[in-house]
C-alpha cells in the first residue's frame, strides 16, 4: 500500500529524518513510536508533502497503480487517498460539528456522515455544538471523522491519543479497530500503550532513524 525507501527530510538545512524505510501493507495497522523529537510528526508531514523538503522514495498504491508520490503536491496526495490528521487537529472551531463534517464531504455526503457517526457515536449527540466547545478528546474524534468524510484509502494520524482522557482513548482505539476490520490501512504516530497493544506492528524511530534498520 505504502512503501517508503530511504526517505530523508529537512527543515531548511536541518535534517530530521535519515534514510527511513518502512512499509504499510494493505489493511495493516502500524503504530509509529519514538520519544518527543524522534521524528514521528516529521515522517507523517513528509508523507503528506508538508513543511519539509524530502529526498528518497514514497511509493503508494494509488487507484491508477503503484507510483512514486514524493514530488506530488499535498492536495494531490490527499485526492489520491492519503487521509492525514495533524497533531493540532486543524478544526474549524467556529463551525459546528456537523458543519466541520460537511465541509470535508465528498460525494454521497449523507451516507458518509452516517458511517462516521456510527464510528464515533458521541458526535451524534453534539452535531450542533461549535467545535470550540468540545473537549480535546471529542475534538480529536471530530478531526478523524472529518478526514474520514473525504473517503481516504490510507490513514495517517499524528498522536490521536495525546493529552486525552483515558475513556476517550478507548473510544478512539475501538474506532480504529473498527476501521481496521473494514480493511483501512493506518500509520499512527502514538506513544499511548493502549494503541500499541492492538497494533499489527510497531515501528520505532530514534533520532530520525528507524530502530533496528
Ligand atoms: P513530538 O512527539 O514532540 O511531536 P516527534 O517524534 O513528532 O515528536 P518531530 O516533531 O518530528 O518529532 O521532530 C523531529 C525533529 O525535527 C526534532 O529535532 C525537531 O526539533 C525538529 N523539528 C520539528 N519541527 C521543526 C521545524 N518546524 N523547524 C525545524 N526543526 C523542526
Amino acid at each position: 500500500m505504502l512503501e517508503v525507501e530511504k526517505l530523508n527530510a529537512f527543515y531548511g538545512p536541518a535534517q530530521a529524518l535519515f534514510d527511513v524505510s518502512l512499509q504499510v501493507r494493505a489493511g495493516e495497522f502500524v503504530v509509529l513510536q519514538g520519544l518527543n523529537g524522534a521524528g514521528k510528526s516529521t515522517l507523517l508531514k513528509a508523507l503528506m508533502g508538508l513543511e519539509v523538503t524530502t529526498r528518497g522514495r514514497i511509493s503508494y498504491q494509488a487507484q491508477a497503480g503503484r507510483t512514486d508520490i514524493q514530488r506530488w503536491e499535498t492536495h494531490i496526495r490527499a485526492r489520491a487517498g492519503l487521509g492525514y490528521v495533524a497533531e493540532d487537529r486543524r478544526l474549524f472551531t467556529g463551525l459546528t460539528v456537523r458543519e466541520n463534517l460537511q465541509v470535508a464531504a465528498g460525494r454521497d455526503a449523507q451516507a458518509q456522515e452516517a458511517r462516521v457517526l456510527d464510528l464515533f457515536p458521541v458526535l451524534k449527540t453534539m452535531l450542533r455544538r461549535p467545535a470550540a466547545h468540545m473537549s480535546g478528546g471529542e475534538q480529536q474524534m471530530l478531526a478523524i471523522a472529518r478526514t474520514l468524510m473525504t473517503g481516504p484509502r490510507l490513514l495517517l494520524l499524528d498522536e490521536p491519543c495525546e493529552g486525552i482522557a483515558p475513556v476517550l482513548v478507548e473510544s478512539i482505539r475501538d474506532a480504529l479497530l473498527t476501521l481496521k476490520a473494514g480493511g483501512m490501512p493506518m500509520l499512527v504516530a502514538e506513544q499511548n500503550q493502549l494503541l500499541a497493544a492492538v497494533a499489527d506492528r510497531l515501528i520505532v524511530l530514534v533520532a530520525g532513524k528507524v530502530r533496528g534498520s
